[in-house]
């Protein structure tokens, strides 16, 4: 039966439960190390609990006010807000690279240098050989030039940054045409079209879901046109009547067309995993060899480094960034 009124005995229990202070009281010589604001917090958030229960009618009883019940109460609560937020897991999801459990882990030799670089003074913004003010870039740039063959790189927190980057820089204001087959979501808050819309470019959808062609593409062409886009369905897969354009058909159009092609490729791999019995994916090297103007992907994802987003590519859009 649903009580409309606080029966008078509610009342008496009520009237029962300690005061913060006087809580604070119990516990002040029990040698806590937990900062002040967050006892009182858990107290607060125990009172509370032991006050509602009260209202509800779950609670009838004066020993739940006692002392000795409520102190573990208070201790488990503090033990919660004192844990750090952060906590290793186990991956049983089968899924080795999770986009929401750290993606890819770290191997020793990459943590040693971690630990040796944050814990020291380094040369990060420092130019040694000039003794000036250096760029935090550089370092980072010369290795990502080597290994992809790009003219020219940068790394930014995510692939998410670096697309958007990318498309406010290339066609904000502008269009760009993208195929119906790659309007992807990405583990639930990266989406190209909402992407696309942030950075001020207009998306231009082409094709069919399942079909994409280049006469999409070379239709959809206008005035306002200033970007071909192209993304690496990387999670998920079409099977059936499907086609999309290669990315080399893509660079051709741009060329005659005059406009910069891109290309979103999620989880950039430096080495072919068809080696190692798993699927094929295109590498960061092919691409780049294929003559988009900018290349993006994931620093933990295949590549197997820590959260960054890589871009690659022609160094006068590069340094537009
Ligand atoms: C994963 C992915 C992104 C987002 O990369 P983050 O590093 O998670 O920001 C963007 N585009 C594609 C195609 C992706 O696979």
């Amino acid at each position: 039966m649903k009580k409309n009124k606080t029966p008078a005995a509610d009342h008496q229990l009520l009237k029962a439960i300690p005061k913060v202070d006087e809580f604070l009281g119990w516990i002040n010589d029990e040698g806590q190390d937990a900062p002040l604001r967050l006892v009182k917090k858990a107290v607060r958030q125990l009172l509370d609990d032991v006050r509602q229960a009260i209202l509800g009618g779950e609670e009838q009883s004066a020993v739940a006010l006692d002392k000795s019940r409520l102190l573990p109460r208070f201790h488990q609560r503090l033990d919660k807000l004192m844990a750090p937020h952060f906590r290793t897991v186990i991956n049983a999801t089968g899924v080795v690279v999770h986009t929401n459990m750290g993606r890819s882990l770290l191997p020793d030799s990459a943590m040693a240098g971690i630990v040796a670089a944050g814990g020291r003074y380094s040369n990060l913004e420092f130019d040694l050989a000039t003794g000036k003010r250096g760029s935090r870039y550089s370092l980072v740039e010369e290795l990502l030039c080597e290994l992809t063959g790009a003219e020219a790189g940068l790394v930014v927190n995510n692939n998410a940054a670096a697309v958007l980057l990318a498309l406010d820089t290339l066609a904000n204001g502008r269009e760009a045409i993208v195929s119906r087959g790659q309007l992807v979501e990405i583990g639930g808050s990266f989406r190209i079209p909402d992407v696309m819309e942030k950075s001020g470019a207009r998306l231009v959808e082409v094709g069919a879901t399942n079909r994409t062609h280049l006469r999409d593409y070379e239709q959809a062409i206008s005035q306002e046109t200033a970007l071909l886009l192209k993304v690496h369905t990387s999670n998920y897969k079409m099977i059936g009547f499907t086609s999309e354009v290669p990315l080399e058909e893509l660079v051709a159009l741009g060329r005659k067309e005059g406009l910069a092609v891109m290309e979103d490729l999620g989880s950039g791999s430096f080495i072919d995993l068809s080696r190692f019995g798993l699927d094929r994916e295109p590498t960061v090297q092919e691409v780049v060899k294929s003559g988009a103007d900018v290349i993006t992907f994931s620093g933990d994802k295949l590549l197997g480094g820590p959260q960054a987003g890589l871009s690659v590519g022609r160094r006068d859009i590069i340094a537009r960034f």
